[in-house]
């Protein structure tokens, strides 16, 4: 991952997003409040405007413009959780001897904010696939794709989709969705 790489990373997912800003919010209303497609939705698109405003010159600058646009123009319970991802990733970069390690370090910042664990039904089960299979060099779409699905048969035990309890069962989680579409545009922002 280099700067180029991360800024087509972003417009991928950006991409992805707002192309499916409709289904997420289809994703949040059986188990949620119906908001993660606007949220996201809402916040990549400050996040490309800050990217052509601010200019970033470093990786670790655009990590830190993506810290700062999830934490405050997101909102709901994902907004904090993915600035705190790239708050993790931010602070690992300068020092990590590989992108399995950065993105490691921003799995344990969203633990370390959500308290989720694996199996919790949320965004961290995505991560937790997602860093293990970049560990051993093994991530494909089809990857993160079938951790999409796993979620489904889940009880959720974290964030709002807990309020519901066995009626969660069923319904992929909206924020591993999400971040199966963050993986998805790495891929491709990796194979270009
Ligand atoms: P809200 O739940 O506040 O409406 P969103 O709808 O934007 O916020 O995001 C919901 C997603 O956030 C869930 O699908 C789940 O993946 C994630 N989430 C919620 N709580 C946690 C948590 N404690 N740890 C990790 N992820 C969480
Ligand atoms: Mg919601």
């Amino acid at each position: 991952m280099n700067l180029e790489t991360g800024i087509r990373w972003m417009e991928l997912f950006n991409e992805k997003i707002q192309n499916e800003k409709d289904y997420l919010t289809q994703l949040d209303t059986p188990i949620g409040d119906s908001d993660h497609g606007n949220n996201m939705s809402r916040g990549m698109t400050h996040v490309i405007k800050a990217i052509e405003d601010e200019n970033p010159k470093t990786l670790n600058e655009l990590l830190q413009l993506m810290m700062k646009n999830m934490l405050s123009k997101v909102g709901g319970a994902s907004g904090p959780l993915y600035g705190s991802a790239f708050m993790g990733m931010m602070k690992a970069e300068s020092s990590a001897e590989d992108w399995a390690s950065v993105l490691k370090a921003g799995l344990e910042t969203i633990q370390k904010r959500g308290k989720a664990e694996q199996g919790d039904k949320t965004m961290v089960d995505l991560w937790i696939a997602v860093v293990e299979a970049v560990e051993t060099h093994q991530l494909t779409h089809e990857l993160i794709d079938e951790a999409v699905e796993a979620t489904q048969p889940l009880k959720a035990k974290k964030g709002r989709a807990s309020y519901v309890g066995d009626r969660s069962i069923g319904h992929i989680d909206p924020g591993a969705y999400s971040s199966g579409l963050l993986f998805h545009a790495m891929l491709e922002a990796e194979a270009e």
